[in-house]
């Protein structure tokens, strides 16, 4: 049996087309605390069920994202990974389980998320991220988000998604720090992409990776969430326009914080005109510049 509100078509935001508002009981009982939520409702509920986020990296960041995702109910989750699941990723990437041990990270988080939720899409994609790989993907999904620790993906993705004008919410952690934004920057101004941050990619070997400075477990765990927290605001407003989601985006805004002083800072990120990404001289137009591969994805 389905059943539910049934809103005239014109309520629907114009980008999604065709929402589809009926729910089943037990999806109403499922998400019942979003339905009550005032910005979510039935119709943000619906957002979410037509919402397709591609999550690169089922590491400590993507775990507890993935998860919060296909709780929420996001209705196709497509997930990126190569790597092979190792004993000393499961100290943070609770996504996971210690009999996989050995088996691709991608397929292992679908088993997970497909057993939490099964009214959701899982999407194994279970290969190297590279410059060929994210123009097939990136256009399939409404929003991307980078759970990788290494600069050449991270580079890679925040090129990729302002060229082919997808969402990106990024999230990177260290030792007891963690770092969030949102890059909007193919909406124009005033949205930043990642290169107004950071114009290089910083020299081989300058910034330690998780893998070499270690990372408490638990500040993947928060930044992630977070991660999944700003990609369900994004849906629930008008994915990909400049209205942005509910209450306020991470774009232009970066977050950053110390567990260990356990304080929260966000300071402004500025667009740069003279950026080379997103400037009016942009002189990245494609990305011949990621035509090797990226190293591993996401140990983090
Ligand atoms: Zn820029």
């Amino acid at each position: 049996m389905r059943w539910g509100p049934r809103l005239p078509r014109a309520a629907a935001r114009p980008h999604i087309p065709a929402m589809d508002l009926d729910f089943t009981e037990a999806e109403l009982h499922r998400y019942s605390r979003h339905i009550l939520l005032q910005d979510v409702g039935a119709i943000g509920q619906a957002r979410l069920r037509a919402a397709r986020v591609l999550v690169v990296g089922a590491g400590g960041l993507g775990a507890p994202l993935a998860l919060y995702l296909a709780a929420a109910g996001v209705g196709t989750i497509g997930v990126v990974d190569h790597d092979a699941l190792e004993l000393s990723n499961l100290q943070r990437q609770v996504i996971h389980a210690t009999a996989r041990i050995g088996r691709n990270k991608a397929e292992s988080a679908a088993e997970t998320l497909a057993g939490l939720n099964p009214e959701i899409r899982i999407e194994v994609h279970a290969t190297r991220l590279d410059a060929a790989t994210a123009r097939d993907l990136i256009p399939r999904y409404d929003i991307v988000c980078d759970g990788t620790d290494n600069f050449p993906t991270r580079f890679l993705l925040g090129d990729a998604c302002h060229l082919l004008g997808r969402p990106l919410v990024s999230a990177a952690v260290l030792r007891f720090e963690g770092q969030l934004s949102t890059y909007k920057s193919h909406l124009g101004a005033p949205h930043p992409c990642h290169r107004c941050l950071h114009p290089e990619m910083p020299p081989e070997g300058l910034v330690p990776s998780c893998s070499e400075a270690g990372v408490l477990g638990a500040v993947t765990g928060v930044m992630g969430t977070l991660q999944a927290t700003e990609v369900l605001k994004e849906i629930l407003g008008l994915v990909g326009s400049a209205e942005g989601g509910i209450g306020e985006g991470m774009s232009g805004r970066l977050l950053l914080w110390d567990a260990l002083d356990m304080r929260f800072r966000t300071v402004r990120l500025r667009r740069d005109p003279d950026c080379a990404l997103c400037g009016e001289r942009a002189t990245i137009r494609d990305l011949s510049a990621h035509a090797a591969p990226a190293p591993l994805v996401c140990r983090a």
